[in-house]
């Protein structure tokens, strides 16, 4: 940025990229990278690394140099950061040699604010030539755990960026992930040789994000559509299934249900996945139906909700992958549901699997966590932070246990009856065959294994089918039972079992009472589509489609949700009023400000001339001779909406207020003091509370209305 007069961080926090103030640790951290130091940055996903290092970039003399090994992102990293008016530019072997030489050539007259650039780019001699001939800002190396051979994403090449240290050691570097438990951290700090650095932990927690996982009951593919229809209507999302067959199978099915679902999966054509996560970065309301192939480098910030129809194999994958929701930090959901067939699917992809037997043990730990997560009657949030070592005090009422608390039932009786079926018929047969037994099933199979003989044929009648493959599940998750390797999914007895069994142990389960999980807390539709205003938001989100369109970017480039939502909120009506909005920077308001006012003003107008025919047919009701409840009865409409409209026929001094509400001549004085006393009667609630709740709500602002005649 040039020919800035201030350009302190904030004042480019505020006038480049539209934000009030900093968040979390981000001053401290800026601080620290402007008077040269060097960092080591931890931050949830959406918590807002990269104004961390792009705000240094700025402020500081030279150009910004940002190593990211996801190159198919830094198209759009480079589009966002030129949206707001920074000079930035990407180095990758993408590049055609031309444009690679005119970036060089940017780069050597001093014309970048920033450069996004691959590690095996930047370790080239000729590139480590180019920085020592030019003035360079800071170094970002940005997702940092690549760098641990213990982390989830080893990139060999990251562990040659010790260099940069070694050959620049003036130059101020950050790195920065938003995953890494203590001993990838310890790993980053060595091989990046930043044992001098400062480190900015924040925490895990991802507040926004509602987590939900409930049990599979043989519908799955109707509670999601249910679960789309009812609460994320015209969102982005990702689906998960664990295999292509599924895949296909969902993205068909709600496409044919009119919902726009693109499959994604190692086995389609890299032309096919391009094109769809195309689609869904640009397009609005796209649903990306995908196997765990899809997702590493989506910055798409506005995905609404991630919903796993099949329990990942572990909590770590549970959190990368839920956590791809909500970036702008706007609500999200993470939705998962999970069935017996899971646990048993995954128990034996591990069996079979040949890797080390440590690796096995490992896995089989991971897994268990995971079924742990999912069995909890606790708070999900607290486990899961506990899990990655991040303590949080309270419950954090954002998830389904601590918004819908599940029973539990003493189940103790039933589970022996459970356990001894699968020790009468000798721990060879898998949850279907013995359920069928506790029954009493009167079947081929069973007569011919003389089955119809042990002594828990036909005992089990106080649960249906699928509330026995519930408890075995949930048996399965609790290790009392265990799912063989070789066998056909038949179920062992475990060490565990033996107390229970023996009846030494009782046990506590959640309850499966479908009917009150099914009527679940809903929370209505789209958050911004029950505003009352939803056209309006139809109106302002398919002006940011033209605009994106006419420029070939994602239509969150031009504004995020959060940003339209406040214009929904505060209908500025000035350029002075729309820059006061979170996210409206000096070149946004000049590029877009006069597209949005036109669209706010539009809308105004047809508001103004809506509202002032509806108040007008009440006021002809009115001096007809009805009262407010005959013409609300009329009208099919509310009482107090009928007030309202009287109550500014009374402001314009087109109905006498007498008339309106009959009051005493002291009960009107008692209000009016009452009003005065109270600032006016700007909030009622006081005015109210004071007149110890003899006058209603209405009563009081047709009153309040008389006064500013
Ligand atoms: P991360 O890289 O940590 O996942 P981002 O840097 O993408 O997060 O930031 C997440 C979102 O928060 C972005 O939309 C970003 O513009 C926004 N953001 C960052 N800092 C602030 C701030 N101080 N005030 C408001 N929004 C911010
Ligand atoms: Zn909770």
């Amino acid at each position: 940025m040039n020919n800035s007069t201030d350009s302190s961080a904030l004042h480019v926090l505020q006038s480049v990229f539209g934000y009030d103030a900093f968040r979390l640790q981000q001053q401290a951290i800026i601080d620290h990278l402007v008077t040269g130091g060097d960092a080591l940055v931890l931050m949830p996903t959406g918590g807002g690394k990269s104004v961390c290092y792009q705000i240094p970039s700025i402020v500081r003399p030279g150009v910004g140099i940002v190593v990211s090994p996801l190159i198919a992102l830094m198209q759009d990293q480079v589009d966002a950061m030129r949206q707001i008016g920074v000079r930035a530019a990407f180095l990758n072997s993408t590049l055609s040699s031309e444009a690679m030489r005119a970036v060089e050539d940017a780069l050597r007259s001093n014309e970048l604010d920033l450069l996004y650039v691959s590690p095996e780019r930047l370790m080239l001699p000729r590139m480590l030539d180019l920085i020592d001939s030019i003035s360079v800002s800071l170094f970002a190396i940005d997702e940092a755990h690549c760098v641990s051979q213990w982390g989830h994403d080893f990139r060999p090449e990251y562990v040659q960026l010790s260099v940069l240290h070694e050959r620049f050691p003036n130059i101020p570097r950050i790195a920065l992930t938003a995953t890494a438990d203590s001993t990838t951290q310890r790993e980053i700090i060595e091989r990046l040789a930043l044992t001098e650095s400062r480190q900015f932990i924040s925490g895990f927690d991802r507040p926004n994000i509602r987590y939900r996982i409930s049990e599979n009951s043989g519908n799955s593919r109707d509670q999601l559509l249910r679960f789309i229809r009812n609460e994320h209507p015209g969102d982005a999302g990702i689906v998960y299934c664990l295999s292509r067959k599924r895949v296909e199978e969902i993205a068909a099915w709600l496409e044919s249900k009119e919902l726009t679902a693109l499959p994604y999966h190692a086995g389609l054509s890299t032309q096919v996945r391009q094109q769809n996560q195309e689609r869904f970065l640009r397009e609005e309301a796209v649903i990306i139906v995908a196997t765990i192939a899809f997702g590493m480098g989506i910055d798409k910030p506005d995905v609404r909700f991630v919903a796993h129809l099949n329990m990942p194999k572990s909590l770590e994958a549970y959190y990368q992958e839920t956590g791809r929701a909500g970036r702008d930090n706007l609500p999200a959901d993470a939705w998962m549901m999970y069935g017996l067939q899971d646990v048993i699917t995954l128990k034996k992809m591990q069996a079979s699997s040949d890797a080390p037997e440590e690796i096995k043990r490992i896995e089989h730990h991971k897994l268990e966590a995971m079924l742990g997560l999912c069995e909890l009657t606790t708070c999900r949030r607290q486990a899961l932070l506990r899990y990655f070592g991040d303590e949080l005090n309270e419950p954090c009422g954002n998830c389904d246990t601590c918004l819908d608390p599940p029973e539990t039932w003493d189940a103790t009786t039933t589970t022996q009856k459970a356990l001894s079926c699968v020790h009468r018929t000798g721990q060879r047969f898998g949850v279907s065959y013995l359920v069928d037994i506790l029954l009493g099933k009167d079947n081929e199979r069973i007569r011919n294994f003389g089955h119809d003989k042990v002594s828990t044929y036909g005992i089990g009648n106080e649960l249906n089918q699928s509330e026995w493959r519930d408890l075995y599940r949930q048996l399965i998750a609790r290790g009392l039972l265990a799912v063989d390797i070789e066998g056909y999914g038949s179920l062992k007895l475990t060490e565990e079992s033996r107390p229970v069994l023996r009846g030494e142990q009782p046990l506590q389960l959640r309850k499966l009472s479908r009917k009150s999980r099914a009527k679940k807390r809903e929370r209505k539709t789209s958050r911004f589509a029950d505003t009352g205003n939803s056209a309006l938001w139809q109106a302002l989100r398919n002006r940011r489609q033209q605009l994106a369109d006419e420029q070939g970017v994602p239509a969150y480039m031009i504004f995020h949700d959060a940003t339209l939502a406040e214009m929904m909120e505060n209908r500025p009506e000035t350029l002075e009023q729309l820059s006061n909005i979170s996210g409206i920077g000096e070149r946004k308001l000049v590029d877009y400000g006069e597209e949005f006012l036109d669209v706010l003003n539009e809308y105004r107008k047809l508001d103004e001339s809506a509202q002032t025919d509806t108040e007008e047919e009440t006021l002809q009701l009115f001096r007809l001779g009805m009262d407010a409840d005959a013409i609300a009865a009329q009208r099919g409409l509310k009482a107090t909406t009928i007030y309202n409209h009287l109550a500014r026929g009374i402001e314009r001094n087109e109905v006498p207020l007498g008339k309106v509400v009959p009051l005493q001549h002291n009960q009107l004085e008692a209000i009016r003091f009452a009003i005065e006393q109270y600032d006016g009667g700007k909030r009622l609630k006081p005015v109210f509370d004071a007149l110890e709740g003899e006058f209603s709500y209405e009563v009081l602002r047709c009153v309040r209305s008389d006064m500013t005649r």
